[in-house]
């Protein structure tokens, strides 16, 4: 039996045709257009599904569940989006409405990050008991998955990995909050980090990087730094401790069997990861049990697909 997995995105909606093991048959995405009524968001989601399974050669008769990823509060319970700043949606009956496209079918909704991380989990959990999936983006994500389901907290809005405060009264968070982990690890930080380090050296590389590629990206001070440019050098160090931190408080409460962290940042490898992990393993309270592997998640845009189909 194959599954669909929609992930709603606040610039597209992506949807997959996803078999058991969590591999994507066939995929496709159609800009959100997040300003129009929902119910025209609602029937290009199910206009996409519909023409993937045409591409497909299959029906809905094969499908066996359709899931939802979605960013924002969502309540599955009760099939509703709850609230969300990013596609603007409030108290949305988006299970109700999309049966009207897909009769008969179970439709799960979850939040976008537990969707990802779950998609993570299925594919590169290699069937730990525990798991943490983490995102750096635009900001940080989250996913926690405990004895193979989501932790959603009691009221669906728990796993916020990003908003745990590792600086008080420090730099301003998107959520309204001074100090959250994504303003210091999101990639949206980086940037901003890369900036300040730039003005502060004109005669840094980074400055010709950024003549040569137009603008400031999250790669800017990790290819400087590999060149051995000391301003890049100091922003990356900065940025691997602002990871760690939020790695050693999730390892001081979870201990995790497996933290997989995805994002475009997690193509640096071994450059990110190795300091990342130094840090982390000697801060870890832990001391004298088997340690949390530390690791890239491999899905990338993938991941919400297969998670929200899996879930
Ligand atoms: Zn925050």
């Amino acid at each position: 039996m194959l599954n669909i997995g929609i992930d709603l995105g606040g610039t597209n909606i992506a949807a997959g045709i996803v078999d058991e093991n969590g591999k994507i048959l066939r995929k496709g995405s159609v800009p959100t257009g997040k300003e129009r009524p929902t119910e025209e968001v609602v029937k290009d989601i199910a206009s996409l599904c519909f023409s993937l399974l045409e591409q497909e050669g299959i029906t809905l008769d094969d499908i066996a569940k359709i899931g939802m990823g979605c960013p924002g509060t969502v309540d599955n319970e009760n099939g509703i989006i709850a609230y969300s700043n990013n596609i603007r949606m409030e108290n949305v009956p988006m299970r109700e409405m999309l049966s009207s496209y897909f009769p008969g079918k179970t439709i799960n909704l979850e939040n976008d990050a537990n969707a990802a991380a779950y998609g993570e989990y299925a594919v590169n959990g290699g069937g730990a008991k525990s798991f943490v999936f983490i995102t750096l983006g635009t900001g940080v994500g989250g996913g926690i998955i405990i004895d193979g389901k989501i932790y959603r907290g009691f009221n669906g809005a728990g796993a916020e990995l990003g908003h745990i405060i590792i600086q008080p009264d420090g730099e301003q968070c998107t959520c309204g909050i001074k100090g959250c982990w994504e303003a210091y690890a999101s990639v949206t930080a980086l940037i901003r980090q890369t900036k300040a380090a730039m003005e502060k050296d004109p005669n840094s590389m980074m400055h010709e990087w950024v003549a040569d590629y137009g603008k400031i990206s999250g790669r800017t001070a990790f290819e400087c730094a590999r060149k051995g440019d000391s301003a890049a050098i100091e922003v990356v160090e900065n940025y691997v401790r602002y990871i760690s931190i939020g790695l050693i408080n999730i390892l001081n409460i979870f201990q995790p069997e497996k933290i997989l962290i995805g994002g475009g940042i997690s193509k640096e490898g071994d450059y990110l990861f190795e300091p990342v992990k130094k840090i982390v393993y000697k801060y870890d309270y832990n001391k004298y049990m088997p340690k949390t592997q530390i690791g890239a998640a491999s899905l990338f845009n993938d991941a919400g697909i297969i998670g929200a189909a899996l879930a």
